[in-house]
């Protein structure tokens, strides 16, 4: 099934709760643009190489929109449409005045150079600069993209409208970007696993987590864990992942990935590869890699009691359904991974201020918006007595839908 097959069918289970009309279901879930361009590089060796970029941008009904650009191989309009679709959703969950978008270009960047990477970056705001912007449509750091590409892509927007450092986020701190970003996904899948454990009468320093990822998220997300007293006692990243029932020691753990590159034979523990990760014994599960690990294959052999969807989409809606009748609580990914995109617009914020805010306001902001948007999503999901992923796409999809009827169609 497509990305954004996946992505419609929580979406026409949510509308059928909320008795959406189909005119209105067809409203909100058809893209207000789609861009696809061509990209010619010059490389390095004096060949010329073309790439597809992809922008598409969702709905604005309640702001600018917002939302990732990728560089990686697989980047296709149909996985660019479906994440564009979950970032409406996302923004709406956590309540920030932005609609969703997302963007990529099909490309292998481990085949490119630095010098590469940043004129097809440039190339590709050449193209697309007047459709995005501060008040229209704002790209963050996504796979294979980084702080370095966001100070690029402001740079060559810059040379088309002036100063402009709003027009995307996740820059550099040096160069307009905002303090506590780079940690934001993986504090706030923390902050919500512990307002989830605290409904169930449990305690961080109680619990067991096993994380799949060890990269931005994955790695904040452990760090955070260990700060407040909980037991991580797996991890893997792509070279496959390490366990010790007593629990890792993540601040050194950190350190050697930092120095070697990889989680792999860090002392003290044993190895287990990534499926052995996914099905450990341990009370809470957080996949933080990629997409679809989680399958109708796999889900019957997950003993993890809980499931943050960390990552965009890590468990497939076959496995959502396994899990709904093993009493498993999934904590849906457009609420579990939307620290990033708050803190985002934390930095939309102060840029349009020319205000910075030190690291504490930031955090302080992004465990209010976390932890109200957590309440929300239960307590609809306790009146109406359905999964914490409906829950989040009715709180989401009613207030874009009320934003469309009020600005008028
Ligand atoms: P990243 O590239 O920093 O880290 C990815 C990690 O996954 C790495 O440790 C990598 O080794 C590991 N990995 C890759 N393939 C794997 C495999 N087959 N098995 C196990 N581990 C594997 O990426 P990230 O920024 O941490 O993002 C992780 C996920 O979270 C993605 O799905 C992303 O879309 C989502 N997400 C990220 C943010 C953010 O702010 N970074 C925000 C929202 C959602």
């Amino acid at each position: 099934m497509s990305s954004y097959e996946d992505a419609s069918r929580y979406f026409h289970q949510a509308a059928g709760i909320m008795g959406l009309s189909k005119n209105m279901q067809k409203l909100l879930l058809t893209p207000e643009r789609e861009m696809k361009v061509q990209i010619a590089l010059e490389r390095d060796n004096g060949e010329i190489s073309t790439f597809i970029g992809y922008r598409i941008q969702h709905n604005s009904a309640r702001g600018p929109m917002k939302g990732g650009l990728r560089f990686h191989h697989e980047v296709d309009e149909d996985e660019v449409l479906g994440l564009a679709t979950l970032m409406t959703w996302k923004t709406a969950v956590v309540n920030i005045p932005y609609g969703g978008a997302k963007g990529g270009i099909s490309v292998n960047v481990k085949e490119l150079t630095q010098g590469e990477k940043d004129r097809l970056t440039r190339k590709f705001v050449d193209v697309i600069h007047d459709m995005v912007g501060p008040d229209k449509d704002i790209p963050a750091p996504d796979m294979g993209t980084n702080a370095q590409v966001m100070a690029w892509f402001m740079n060559q927007y810059s040379k088309f409208h002036g100063f402009n450092p709003a027009c995307v986020t996740g820059k550099p701190v040096e160069l307009h970007g905002s303090e506590g970003r780079e940690e934001a996904t993986g504090r706030g899948v923390v902050t919500l696993t512990e307002r989830l454990l605290n409904k169930a009468r449990r305690e961080i320093t109680e619990t067991t987590f096993a994380i799949q990822g060890f990269g931005n998220v994955g790695s904040h997300a452990a760090r955070r864990l260990a700060e407040l007293g909980g037991k991580v006692v797996a991890v893997s990243d792509v070279s496959g992942g390490i366990w010790n029932p007593e629990g890792l020691d993540i601040p050194k753990l950190l350190d050697y990935a930092s120095e070697t590159g990889s989680i792999s034979n860090f002392p003290g523990t044993d190895a287990i590869d990534n499926d052995g990760l996914l099905t450990a014994d341990v009370d809470v599960l957080i996949p933080a890699a990629l997409g679809g690990v989680i399958t109708s294959d796999n889900a019957a052999e997950i003993r993890a009691k809980y499931i943050i969807e960390a990552a965009n989409a890590p468990v497939t809606p076959e496995a959502d359904e396994i899990f709904a009748h093993k009493n498993v609580i999934v904590l849906p990914d457009i609420l579990a991974n939307a620290g990033g995109v708050t803190v985002s617009y934390f930095e939309w914020v102060q840029n349009r201020q020319h205000f910075k805010w030190d690291v504490n306001r930031v955090r302080d902001e992004l465990h209010r918006i976390m932890s109200d948007s957590f309440d929300k999503v239960w307590q609809i999901a306790e009146e109406k007595d359905i999964s914490l992923r409906l829950a989040a796409y009715l709180l989401g999809i009613g207030r874009v839908g009320r934003a469309t009827v009020l600005g008028g169609i």
